[in-house]
C-alpha cells in the first residue's frame, strides 16, 4: 500500500530489502498468515515503525529469510523518478548497527570483549580497509585501528594523500579475541555478515583487506599472501585488493616498499596522484 507506509518503516524495510539482496535473495512472498501465526502480519508492521529487535535478533539463524520481510512494491523503496534509494549510508549503518545490538551471537562476548567495535570513518568513503579483528587498544576505545598498528595504517593512509576521516576502517570481527589470538572460522562466519551489510551501504570503490585473515575471510580463498598481493579481486562487484597487515609491517618494516607497491596500485585506481614517498 503505497501511500500509507510511514517514511521510518519504508526506510527500515528498504534497508532490510538490500540485506538480502547482498545475501542474492531478491524475491519476497508473503505468507499465508493461516499458514503461520507468527508471522508478522500487516497491521504488526504498521503499528511499529521499525520492526520490532526480536524480529530481527535471530536473522543469521533464521532458516528462511522471507519470514520478517512483508512485500512492499519496489517503487515505494526508491524515490519517484529517480532510482536513488530513500535511505542514506549513514542511516543504513545506524540501521546495521542497531541490528547488531550488544551482540551475544558468539562466545567473544563472553571472553573479555569490553565492547563492540563497529566502524569508523566516512559512510560515503571510496575506500575501505579491512583488518582482522579488534586488539586491546581498539577494545578499550571502541574504534578500530588507534593502536601501534593504527599508526602505521595512518601513515599509510597519509602517503596516499587521504586522510582518515576520508575511508571507511572496519574490521572482519567486531570483538577482541582473549590475548588478541586469530579469529576462529566460525566467529567470522557469524560476525561478517555484518560487515558485508556495512560494505553494502557504504558502497567503496575499493576495498584493501589488510592481511591474510581478512583476505582470506572475504574471498573465501585459503591462498598465501604471496598470491593475493599485486592483483585485483572482485568482491561482489567491488574491486578488492589485498596488503599487508600493519602489525606484520611492525614486525617486518622491510615490507612497506611492496606495501607501498600495493598501495599504488589501489591509488591509480581510486585516480589519485602519487607522490614519490613511500609508507613510514
Ligand atoms: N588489528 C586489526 O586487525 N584491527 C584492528 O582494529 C587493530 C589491530
Amino acid at each position: 500500500m503505497a501511500g500509507v507506509l510511514d517514511p521510518q518503516l519504508k526506510r527500515a524495510l528498504a534497508e532490510r530489502v538490500r540485506f538480502y539482496n547482498e545475501l542474492g535473495i531478491y524475491d519476497f512472498y508473503r505468507r499465508d498468515p493461516a499458514e503461520n501465526p507468527s508471522t508478522i502480519d500487516d497491521s504488526v508492521i504498521e503499528d511499529n515503525p521499525v520492526i520490532q529487535p526480536e524480529q530481527r535478533e535471530p536473522m543469521v539463524q533464521r532458516s528462511r529469510a522471507v519470514a520478517a520481510v512483508p512485500v512492499v512494491p519496489e517503487q515505494d523503496l526508491f524515490d519517484v523518478g529517480n532510482s536513488k534509494p530513500v535511505i542514506d549510508r549513514a542511516q543504513a549503518l545506524r540501521v546495521i548497527r542497531e541490528d547488531l545490538g550488544d551482540c551475544t551471537r558468539c562466545r567473544l562476548h563472553k571472553q573479555g570483549r569490553k565492547q563492540i567495535v563497529f566502524g569508523v570513518g566516512n559512510p560515503k568513503a571510496e575506500l575501505m580497509f579491512i583488518g582482522e579483528a579488534p586488539g586491546a587498544d581498539e577494545d578499550q576505545q571502541g574504534e578500530p585501528f588507534v593502536g601501534r598498528a593504527g599508526q602505521l595504517l595512518n601513515n599509510m593512509i597519509k602517503a596516499m594523500g587521504l586522510r582518515r576521516e576520508d575511508i571507511y576502517i572496519a574490521n572482519i570481527i567486531k570483538c577482541r579475541p582473549p590475548g588478541n589470538r586469530t579469529p576462529e572460522r566460525d566467529e567470522c562466519e557469524t560476525c561478517s555478515p555484518f560487515l558485508m551489510r556495512q560494505i553494502a551501504a557504504i558502497k567503496p570503490k575499493v576495498i584493501v583487506a589488510l592481511g591474510a585473515v581478512a583476505a582470506k575471510t572475504l574471498l573465501a580463498i585459503n591462498s598465501p599472501m604471496s598470491e593475493f598481493r599485486g592483483r585485483w579481486f572482485d568482491f561482489r562487484g567491488t574491486k578488492l585488493a589485498v596488503t599487508y597487515h600493519p602489525a606484520f609491517l611492525l614486525r617486518d618494516p622491510r615490507q612497506k616498499k611492496e606495501t607501498w607497491k600495493d598501495l599504488q596500485m589501489v591509488m591509480r585506481e581510486l585516480g589519485l596522484a602519487i607522490p614519490a614517498k613511500g609508507v613510514e
